[in-house]
């Protein structure tokens, strides 16, 4: 019958031609004050897609203006009605959604990740975050408070007013969107750098926030590197808060930057060596299924990654076996080609290191099951790896590697692997598998991690909170608890007039 036969799957478009490319200030394209232009590749065929203006610490400076105009006390934006800002998320939420094929076709093109990744997980969770927020614009509200003696106290949340952001190349566009959406449902403005590996997307958004009707200014976008327009963001005096999302080294100097400005809010999405605990009476084809997406999802270039996947001694065998035959299924090619599961690493820098990190399991003993090497002499891609038999003490087990690297190692009891998997700085994501709710209960509450998933992997949602304990980061992304990070609360208390109690 003709209602069993699925939906076509959606298709890359032709894009001839990238039309935004310069810095967005103010509703308007500015050009590089210094003249300056940097390339962006597309890293499936190493092809050069277009030169972008390029911001630095003077570009930035004329975006701070302009967003501290556009958030002034009087101004459109603090004076529109917070149902109109809600509907302003909405209708960039509806742009989005006519934009979609187009935006994920530019998301492939700029960063390799497979066209149908970029369409249902990153446009899509792009769509729900501005939807979200767009929700909570007009229920932001304060509390009234019994104090002692006569006075009346209630709380008022109020923009904490310029939000600098400076995201990653992973997630390119759902990284934007996690800045952008909880800051303006606040009613902050924005100045937001986009990695210089990936600015395509974040710069098409800009002509979609002017097209939904934002003010001027209230939405900045400025490309660049990261030691000239990041540090001018994290250092200047006129932004009030910097929200972060990249390496733990470079959280470090923003939060260092930050100091010794102007004691800026800071929040900072970090990296991850996230265990995940496969118990012997778990459902291994699923363990399996979901640690190996938890390795490998998007290159395994993310910060949840599973690098650190921890196995009962008794299904050891059992799990590694499974694991090494489906890692073996997967085909790297054109992440165009909607057939495609897995495409190439983001550039030179990240591909080599990967392959070094590979060679440094193989001489400290870990055993290299399948993958782990280039596949093509001039792109980027990396066959997925399987290693089992690490070592905690090894590098793999240690270090972020961002990317398709999976690391197996073997347990014996949940004492013993609770205290491996927290033995290590960051604190991120964990994953525990198992059929028993108690032990589900106790290991989660255990570990110290800002998200657990129990039998299920990267299950990330626009209303649970994000975000890491240690040194994956600090405060928290999404839900209702990222609402926090861009308000102030101011306590307003009122003196009564005796006679009237
Ligand atoms: P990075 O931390 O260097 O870059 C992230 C962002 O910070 C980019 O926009 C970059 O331009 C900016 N930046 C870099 N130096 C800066 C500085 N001194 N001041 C202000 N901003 C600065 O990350 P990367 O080089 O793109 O990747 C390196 C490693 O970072 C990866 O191997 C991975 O471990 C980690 N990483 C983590 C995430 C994550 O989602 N947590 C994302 C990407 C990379």
């Amino acid at each position: 019958p003709q209602n069993l036969i699925p939906p076509p799957l959606p298709q890359p478009c032709k894009i001839s031609e990238i039309k935004h490319t310069k810095i967005f200030i103010n509703n308007e394209w500015h050009s590089s004050l210094k003249g300056k232009t940097f390339p962006t590749f597309n890293p499936a065929t190493g092809v050069k897609i277009c030169e972008i203006e390029e911001a630095d610490k003077a570009d930035v400076d004329k975006a701070v203006d302009a967003a501290k105009a556009a958030g002034k006390r009087g101004s459109t934006w603090r004076r529109m009605d917070v149902s109109s800002r809600g509907r302003l998320l909405h209708k960039l939420a509806d742009l989005l959604e006519r934009d979609r094929c187009l935006l994920a076709t530019m998301e492939t093109m700029d960063t390799g990740k497979p066209f149908l990744q970029s369409f249902f997980v990153d446009l899509d969770g792009s769509i729900k975050t501005l939807r979200y927020y767009a929700g909570w614009a007009d229920k932001i509200h304060g509390k009234t408070m019994p104090v002692d003696d006569n006075f009346m106290c209630f709380t008022k949340h109020e923009p904490v007013g310029v939000c600098g952001a400076i995201i990653p190349w992973n997630f390119p566009l759902l990284m934007f969107m996690w800045k952008i959406a909880p800051a303006l449902c606040c009613g902050n403005t924005v100045v937001i750098k986009p990695a210089e590996q990936t600015p395509l997307t974040a710069l098409y958004t800009g002509a979609l926030i002017k097209e939904a009707g934002f003010p001027p200014g209230v939405v900045n976008i400025v490309p660049g590197f990261g030691p000239t327009a990041g540090a001018a963001i994290a250092g200047h005096m006129g932004i009030d808060k910097v929200a972060f999302t990249g390496s733990t080294e470079v959280g470090q100097l923003i939060k260092e930057a930050a100091a010794k400005s102007n004691l800026k809010r800071v929040t900072l999405e970090l990296g991850g060596k996230n265990p995940c605990i496969v118990f012997a009476d778990a459902d291994l084809p699923l363990a399996v299924q979901e640690a190996q997406k938890g390795a490998f999802y998007n290159q395994g270039q993310c910060c949840t990654a599973a690098s650190r996947v921890f196995v009962e001694e008794c299904v050891y065998d059992e799990f590694v076996r499974l694991s090494i035959a489906s890692a073996k299924q997967i085909t790297a090619g054109d992440p165009m080609d909607p057939c495609t599961s897995h495409g190439p690493q983001i550039d030179q820098q990240q591909f080599d290191m990967i392959l070094e990190l590979v060679e440094s399991g193989k001489r400290e003993g870990a055993r290299l099951e399948c993958g782990g090497y280039a596949l093509q002499d001039k792109a980027l891609f990396i066959q997925p790896a399987v290693f089992s038999d690490v070592i905690d003490h090894m590098r793999l087990a240690k270090e972020e590697v961002f990317g398709p690297v999976q690391c197996i190692m073997k347990f014996k009891n949940q004492e013993e692997v609770i205290e491996r998997a927290n033995s290590t700085h960051y604190g991120l994501a964990a994953a525990v598998f198992t059929r028993s709710v108690e032990r589900a209960m106790r290991v989660s509450s255990a570990l110290e991690a800002g998200t657990v998933w129990v039998n299920c992997y990267n299950a990330l949602h626009a209303q649970a909170p994000f975000g890491g304990y240690k040194m994956s980061g600090n405060g928290r992304e999404l839900g209702e608890y990222a609402l926090a990070e861009y308000s102030e609360v101011k306590a307003i208390t009122i003196k009564l007039n005796d006679q009237l109690t």
